[in-house]
């Protein structure tokens, strides 16, 4: 296959875009790696689909640039830029056979040869064998498939996925997450998937961009984003956070001690805002995973040096691979804790006087002049 991956790095400067008075993305400077899965994650209406419409040249900038491998591109029209875009809806040619749909953009160029190319890139999306077929004779992960092959044909330097896997069920949404991401390893293309599915994000991407309201609220590898959300958007839409308002009370060496709900609670000054060294309010955050639960009688089997949250079992749901539960607490209302099904533990049940702990290194803060519940429910689509 033609190498495919030189000089692929997408670089935006104060790229923005407003409609009238209304601002759809505040002017963003951005570098996405060459040969890098980059996700854009967002609710909807946040500017996602926007910022990729502006990289493939389909929505004109109100300001800034667009570069690709170190080339201005701002002014260019779509089809003169090296990209190429796969949206939802496949928009393969009916008529066409398989072979015929991913042959197009070559046959266009006016490509005699094609036959060794389009067999390349059906095995690469291994539909080698459906090749003769028509595209409604297709399931619909292999047609996205289909458009995959028919964009990556062409060896743009960046691929661009307006949210490609939105149309498909779950479990063939799964599948095709880790056969995007195994195409995209094998071609090193720069992928730039547009997503409003965090797990999707965080499953396919190295790095991803959460956006909010126009702008980029924290970028960073899926499992630093998820460990350290720096907003409360951020906690909140990725995945679950418990965030409980607290008071700073001290500091001793590495560590910051909080006050919640009439207990104290201590976690790494390194996770923490700066200003919350010097005292203040502080939301003390910490995911559902990390949280242990034992009943309040048997207090006295945690460890010395756990953060410890007393609170009442208002709710349980048994999900199979774990029973989440829901807690109220003097220290925050609906504290949710995930454990895992290895053994039940008896008394765990809604009513029960529980204590909730775990290890203050997993403990994150963040700023209290933040709205607590952002980001929360805001994923409230699905396609
Ligand atoms: P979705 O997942 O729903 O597509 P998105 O994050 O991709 O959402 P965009 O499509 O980028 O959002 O839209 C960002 C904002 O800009 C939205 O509030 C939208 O209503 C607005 N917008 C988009 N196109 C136009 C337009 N042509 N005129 C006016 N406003 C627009």
């Amino acid at each position: 296959m033609t190498d495919t991956t030189a000089g692929g790095d997408v670089r935006l400067a104060g790229l923005g875009k407003t409609y009238g008075s209304f601002t759809a993305v505040h002017p963003l400077d951005l570098t996405i790696p060459q040969g890098s899965f980059f996700a854009l994650l967002g609710a909807s209406g946040c500017g996602k689909t926007t910022t990729l419409r502006m990289i493939a040249g389909l929505e004109e900038p109100s300001t800034g640039t667009v570069s690709l491998g170190g080339r201005d591109v701002t002014d260019l029209p779509p089809h003169k830029r090296p990209v190429n875009t796969v949206f939802q809806s496949y928009a393969l040619f009916p008529h066409l056979s398989i072979h015929e749909n991913v042959a197009f953009g070559l046959r266009r160029r006016g490509v005699k040869s094609v036959k060794k190319q389009v067999a390349e890139m059906l095995d690469l999306v291994q539909l080698g064998d459906f090749a003769q077929r028509k595209p409604h004779q297709l399931s619909g992960g292999q047609q996205q498939r289909v458009a995959v092959a028919r964009a990556l044909i062409n060896h743009p330097q960046v691929l661009l996925l307006d949210e490609p896997l939105g149309a498909l069920d779950l479990k063939l949404r799964r599948q095709m997450q880790l056969e995007l991401k195994r195409i995209q390893t094998e071609v090193g293309i720069t992928f730039v998937h547009v997503t409003h599915d965090q797990e999707e994000a965080m499953t396919m991407a190295d790095t991803v961009a959460v956006m909010n309201g126009g702008r980029v609220e924290q970028l960073g590898a899926p499992q630093e984003l998820y460990e350290n959300p720096r907003t409360t958007f951020v906690a909140n839409f990725l995945g679950t956070s418990n965030l409980i308002e607290a008071e700073v009370v001290g500091t001793a060496g590495e560590e910051i001690t909080v006050s919640a709900g009439g207990g104290t609670l201590r976690l790494p000054k390194s996770r923490c805002p700066d200003g919350a060294r010097t005292g203040g309010r502080l939301l003390v955050g910490i995911r559902p995973e990390k949280i242990s639960l034992v009943p309040a009688d048997a207090a006295e089997s945690v460890a010395a040096g756990r953060n410890t949250v007393t609170g009442r079992i208002s709710d349980s749901s048994f999900i199979g691979v774990s029973t989440q539960y829901v807690v109220e607490s003097p220290a925050g209302k609906g504290l949710e804790v995930y454990a895992q099904n290895v053994e039940r533990q008896a008394g765990l049940v809604p009513g029960a006087e529980v204590v909730l702990h775990w290890n203050p290194e997993h403990t994150f803060g963040l700023d209290a002049d933040q709205d607590i519940s952002a980001g929360v429910e805001s994923v409230e689509e699905t396609p």
